[in-house]
């Protein structure tokens, strides 16, 4: 049986990272930048007024000034300051030439002079501010050839709004994953149906699908297979098509957990069954060659709710990120004080339900209390899993527990 790291060592050995192709940049959310993006203009692309208020000649403010012309964000400005006058300028406007300082209007005020043209009186303190005090200069933010966004880096929407500053509709990045969600068991029946004898709901297509959306992959769910080879296979086979499979259930040892046994008649290689974890012993692992550079990798997921969602985050979100390309793939743990104490009868290494929390002298966690792998609800109060290594023991408060964030 493979330790936790080997069997993820063992997935990323198998994964590939997609090509980098054009994606559209409102598609682009979450995804890594394959290239560097370098400006071909400068930002912003004039010099610009930072007020709404008036351009002036800094040594002219001492007389009241003739307004010869506004200029509104969008306009360009038509006439120069090369003798004492204002500009009226909007926030944003293109600065007329001669223009070395824009007052705000709140400092100045406005008259109508004896030919009846407007005229601005501005404080005398302004001859002594600053030239170009509320201006933008052309390039202020990036000058043309600037690097702007550096492959590698994942694209937040202040990265998507940057590069759509640059004038870019596409990026380079490598695609989402397409992941097929394939729930088993004869037990099952879809979310909004009554109960009958027997029956539980197939509460993991949803959870599974929510982890792929927040992994920022595109899931596929297929609904629930029977316990039953024909209909069990038929499902796999469309599955199959994915990226990626994620069937949860039917792993196990039980008559009625035939998925290892399907996915091998589908063609699909196994990698390894079982690790050495708690929950989610049963993990399965295998991957199917479509052809040149073309793959399926399929998870079996053990079908207790928490096992599948903490062999998720375990074994196929780093499968993701390293198709997705980003870097590290594997799953970062930090290290937190545990707040009360924590008692483990660890046959095991066990990834705990845990409540991670920031605090001024450093991140602190709390196991959340929960009845075991199929208590799902546990995990509503938890935002991550503490691992807690094998071996019985009670751990302290303020002993230093590594913890993976979810
Ligand atoms: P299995 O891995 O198929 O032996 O299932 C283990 C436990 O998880 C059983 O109690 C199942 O009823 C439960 N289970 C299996 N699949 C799901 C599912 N899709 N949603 C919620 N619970 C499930
Ligand atoms: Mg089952």
């Amino acid at each position: 049986m493979m330790e936790v790291s080997e069997a993820v060592a063992a997935v990323l050995r198998e994964t590939w990272p997609f090509e980098p192709q054009a994606i559209l940049l409102l598609d682009a959310l979450g995804l890594v930048l394959a290239e560097d993006v370098c400006a071909n203009e400068d930002s912003p692309p004039f010099d610009k007024s930072l007020v709404d208020g008036f351009a002036v000649r800094l040594a002219d403010c001492v007389t009241p000034l003739p307004v010869i012309e506004i200029v509104a964000a969008g306009q360009v400005p038509t006439r120069l300051l090369d003798c004492p006058a204002a500009i009226q300028i909007m926030t944003g406007a293109p600065l007329p030439a001669g223009a070395e300082a824009v007052i705000p209007v709140e400092h100045t005020s406005q008259t109508i002079g004896a030919d009846e043209r407007p005229l601005v009186a501005l404080p005398s303190s302004v001859t002594s501010w600053k030239l170009g005090t509320n201006i933008l200069r052309r390039g202020a933010s990036t000058k043309l050839g600037d690097l702007v966004v550096a492959a590698g880096s994942e694209l937040r929407p202040q990265e998507l709004g940057t590069l759509a500053e640059c004038g870019l509709s596409h990026v380079t990045a490598r695609r989402r994953p397409r992941v097929a969600v394939l729930a088993t068991g004869d037990e099952l029946v879809p979310v909004e149906q009554t109960l009958g004898p027997g029956q539980i709901r197939n509460s993991n297509e949803t959870m599974l699908c929510g982890q792929l959306l927040r992994a920022c992959a595109e899931p596929v769910p297929l609904g629930i297979a029977r316990d039953e080879r024909v209909h069990l296979r038929e499902r796999i086979d469309i599955g199959l098509q994915a990226d990626v499979l994620v069937l949860s259930g039917g792993v196990s040892m039980g008559d009625k957990d035939l998925v290892p046994s399907e996915l091998a008649s589908a063609g699909v290689r196994q990698v390894f069954h079982k690790a050495n974890v708690k929950p989610g012993k049963p993990i399965w692992f295998g991957v199917l060659d479509r052809g040149p550079n073309l793959r399926t990798l399929v998870f079996g997921l053990p079908g207790n709710p928490v096992s599948s969602l903490v062999c998720f985050e375990l074994f196929v979100r780093p499968a993701l990120r390293r198709m997705m390309g980003v870097s590290p793939a594997e799953s970062v743990a930090v290290k937190a004080r545990l707040t009360v104490p924590h008692t483990t009868k660890g046959e095991r290494p066990t990834y705990q339900p845990a409540r991670l929390e920031w605090q001024s002298d450093g991140p602190i966690v709390t196991a959340v209390p929960w009845v075991g792998s199929s208590d799902l609800r546990a995990t509503v109060a938890a935002n991550s899993m503490a691992l807690f290594p094998i071996g019985d023991q009670t751990y302290e408060p303020g002993s230093t527990i590594e913890v993976i964030v979810w």
